[in-house]
């Protein structure tokens, strides 16, 4: 069987050559053990950040072992009650084709609600990080103006479906391409989709958005977190889940020059990461599964099919390969 261990550290942009394919033996479950089949794993942006060193909040992948990350797979061997032969599990030993794990670090789903790879993406932390940012770190309120960007991508394209559900009166999209911004619009429901390769994102939005926008969910960071703060009416919002744009840096980042603009329009900026935010993972699951039953919530998946492949689909999903959520089929 193998595995996806992390060669080296990026400096800049990653390449395929930090990561190997390495050969490694099927594992044998020790008493309250699981050996799983991976069948689906994620890669995310996150992923770069956990590569540095001095990564500040998590701890860094080490190098020359397997990576780390969400995966979904049949469970093959058990030595545990609670988690029996048979079982499709979501657990964190992802970048590896067989995972052994404690019974108690896997979460039994319910595949036949959606299928198994959906909890990777819209019913996984993904939509979760989605939810949790407009129910609680910038909630949305009846009648707001929204804006949302990455939307085309995993959380992005959860975010402003759940925003027009939480009573959002306009959403907006901005992503990368002419062909995203339009899918914005005609899959996701988006009321207007910018292009931010297309020209400067503050006046595209102030174009999209003439009086303003209450609520911002930013995945991206730098010139669009600056756009939204210029654009924010009085008590305004803004969830901070991600910042892209800055993930590749070599240089320490400068923050948005205009940050005290949110004083005088008591407007609040909010982080959230998601581990903090578990507790809303059933509510979110009801909610969620019930919007994709009735198809009033869409999702994409973008797949690269094969571990050896993996690393392909992480830096795609760096570099906007994706729309929707961006996955890896194991064979
Ligand atoms: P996505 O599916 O959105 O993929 C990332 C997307 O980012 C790409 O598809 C690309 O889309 C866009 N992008 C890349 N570089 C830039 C850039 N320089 N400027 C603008 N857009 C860029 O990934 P996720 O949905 O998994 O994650 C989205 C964000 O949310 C990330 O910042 C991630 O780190 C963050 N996140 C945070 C969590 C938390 O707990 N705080 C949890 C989950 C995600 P395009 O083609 O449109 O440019």
């Amino acid at each position: 069987t193998r595995e996806i261990r992390l060669a080296a550290r990026p400096v800049g942009e990653p390449t395929a050559e930090i990561f190997e394919l390495a050969e490694t033996r099927v594992p044998e479950p020790a008493e309250g053990q699981i050996v799983v089949r991976n069948t689906w794993m994620s890669v995310d942006p996150y992923m770069r950040e956990w590569m540095r060193e001095d990564v500040e909040y998590a701890r860094p992948y080490e190098l020359g072992a397997p990576l780390l990350g969400s995966a979904v797979g049949e469970v093959v061997a058990s030595r545990s009650a609670a988690v029996p032969v048979g079982a499709t599990v979501t657990h964190f030993l992802g970048w590896r084709e067989y995972a052994l794990l404690d019974a108690a670090e896997a979460t039994v789903v319910d595949t036949s609600l959606v299928p198994a790879e959906v909890y990777l993406g819209p019913l996984g932390t993904t939509g979760l990080t989605a939810y949790a940012t407009l129910t609680r770190v910038a909630p949305v309120r009846e009648g707001d103006v929204v804006w949302v960007s990455a939307a085309a991508g995993a959380v992005g394209s959860i975010a402003g479906q759940v925003a027009r559900k939480l009573g959002a009166a306009r959403v907006i999209g901005s992503a990368g391409g002419p062909e995203k911004a339009e899918k914005l619009v005609t899959t996701f429901g988006f009321d207007a989709g910018l292009d931010h390769r297309a020209g400067p994102i503050a006046k595209q939005l102030s174009e999209a958005a003439p009086g303003g926008i209450d609520v911002y969910v930013d995945n991206v960071g730098g010139d669009h977190l600056r756009a939204a703060i210029a654009a924010l009416r009085e008590r305004g919002r803004i969830g901070m889940v991600g910042a892209i744009s800055a993930y590749n840096a070599t240089e320490p980042v400068p923050g948005p020059d205009n940050l005290f603009r949110l004083a005088s329009k008591n407007a609040t900026l909010g982080g959230i990461y998601i581990p903090g935010h578990l507790d809303l993972f059933p509510e979110w699951i009801e909610r969620g599964a019930a919007w994709i039953a009735d198809g009033s919530l869409r999702y994409e998946q973008t797949v690269v099919e094969g571990l050896e492949r993996a690393p392909e689909a992480f830096l795609g999903v760096l570099r906007g390969a994706n729309t929707g959520k961006m996955l890896v089929r194991l064979g």
